[in-house]
């Protein structure tokens, strides 16, 4: 029973990419880019295959890559983490997440805050390790959470706080107060921070600043990661774990009976990609920030009333313009009206809570200048 409300059913980016593949329209819905990211990533996996790494890796990872996280996480934010027993590589954030939540949560009385609309993987996590999730609010259009209702829903019952910063499906980087509040409440309540960061490197304004940086939250903060959206290998699912080695223990052995291992000529390959430039880095900020700017002028063109995203791969708009009140209903005519396959935000969301968000869709920035030139012009016809 692992959809937002217990269904049994494909994932909606499954669903919908069917749609576009189906239909022929353009596949603005499940979130991966459409072209291969840097060529010095990709050659280092290609040489690590010639090179016969091709067998269980250890454990924990590769050590070329477990240093490489740990430098990445100085560089950027001047945390230290120790690469032999504070770092876990994982099947991608998924994993990361799966491993973290089973190992912490102990039954149902164990309540995990999550922001919502949420990325579909935290729902049916929390199902599956027994936890109660409690839902916040993201309210259109800055999808900040309301500091008054964030700290009501936290209380000693909380054993988890779910973050995921910048935000799938809004988009949203979470303000400095937020932050703070996140940290004073887990302080407060004794409960433990998990970050999803898998966007870390796509934000627009400032840079990114993960939790584990805020005085005294290194220590109870699981900070979570991947290398899919960074270096544009969203198939190679090599995430990654920082947390002190009591939490990171626990999870490491829930991993090892999960899938023991994963991906090893892929982990020297994103190690090379932690490890490229400064400029790397603030290219593919501001690549993306480019795309949204041509997506959002595209839906604002259609009639789209649209919000202004702060980082990560997704602006949404609300359809109420446009006549689409019900959005899952808009979803399904939009590839036969436009040609393009959007995912409704609702999807995202607590039964209880759709109304509130019925006529917003998510669309996906990650995609080629063309296809989203195209799919600008598609959606100018639908007025
Ligand atoms: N968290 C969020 C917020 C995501 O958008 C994604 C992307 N699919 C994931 C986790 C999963 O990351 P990975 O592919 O590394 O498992
Ligand atoms: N993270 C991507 C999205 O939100 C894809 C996830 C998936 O296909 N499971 O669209």
């Amino acid at each position: 029973l692992l959809g937002p409300d217990g269904e049994v059913s494909p994932t909606i980016f499954a669903e919908m990419s069917a749609l576009a593949a189906e239909s022929g329209a353009l596949n603005l819905g499940q979130g991966f880019p459409d072209e291969d990211g840097p060529q010095e990533v990709l050659d280092a996996a290609r040489r690590a295959i010639s090179a016969g790494l091709n067998q269980y890796p250890p454990g924990r990872g590769v050590p070329e890559l477990l240093h490489a996280i740990a430098a990445h996480q100085k560089r950027f934010y001047g945390l230290e983490w120790d690469p032999g027993s504070e770092i876990l590589v994982t099947a991608g954030a998924t994993e990361a997440l799966a491993a973290t939540l089973l190992a912490l949560i102990d039954g149902p009385d164990d309540e995990v805050v999550v922001f919502e609309p949420f990325y579909d993987a935290y729902a049916a996590s929390i199902a599956l390790a027994g936890g109660t999730l409690r839902p916040v609010p993201l309210r259109w259009p800055d999808f900040q959470p309301d500091l008054d209702e964030l700290e009501s829903a936290v209380s000693d019952r909380t054993r988890i706080i779910l973050v995921n910063d910048p935000h799938n499906p809004t988009g949203t980087v979470f303000s400095a107060e937020v932050r703070q509040k996140i940290v004073e409440l887990a302080d407060r309540h004794n409960a433990i921070i998990v970050t999803d960061e898998v966007y870390e490197h796509l934000v627009f304004g400032s840079a990114h600043t993960p939790l584990a940086t805020l005085p005294g939250a290194a220590e109870r903060t699981v900070s979570i990661s991947s290398g899919g959206k960074t270096f544009r290998t969203t198939g190679w699912k090599i995430g990654w774990v920082t947390a002190r080695p009591d939490l990171l223990t626990a999870i490491l052995t829930v991993k090892q009976y999960l899938t023991f291992v994963n991906g090893s000529p892929f982990q020297p390959a994103i190690a090379t990609g932690l490890g490229l430039s400064k400029e790397f880095f603030s290219g593919i900020a501001e690549e993306m920030r480019r795309k949204k700017d041509v997506l959002g002028a595209g839906l604002r063109a259609a009639g789209f009333a649209v919000s202004d995203p702060g980082g990560g791969y997704f602006t949404v708009a609300d359809a109420a313009p446009l006549g689409g009140r019900d959005a899952v209903q808009f979803c399904r005519e939009l590839p036969a009206r436009a040609g393009v396959v959007a995912i409704p935000l609702t999807a995202f969301v607590t039964a209880a809570h759709r109304p509130r968000y019925s006529s917003l869709v998510r669309f996906a920035a990650c995609k080629k200048a063309e296809v989203l030139d195209e799919a600008a012009r598609r959606l100018s016809t639908l007025g």
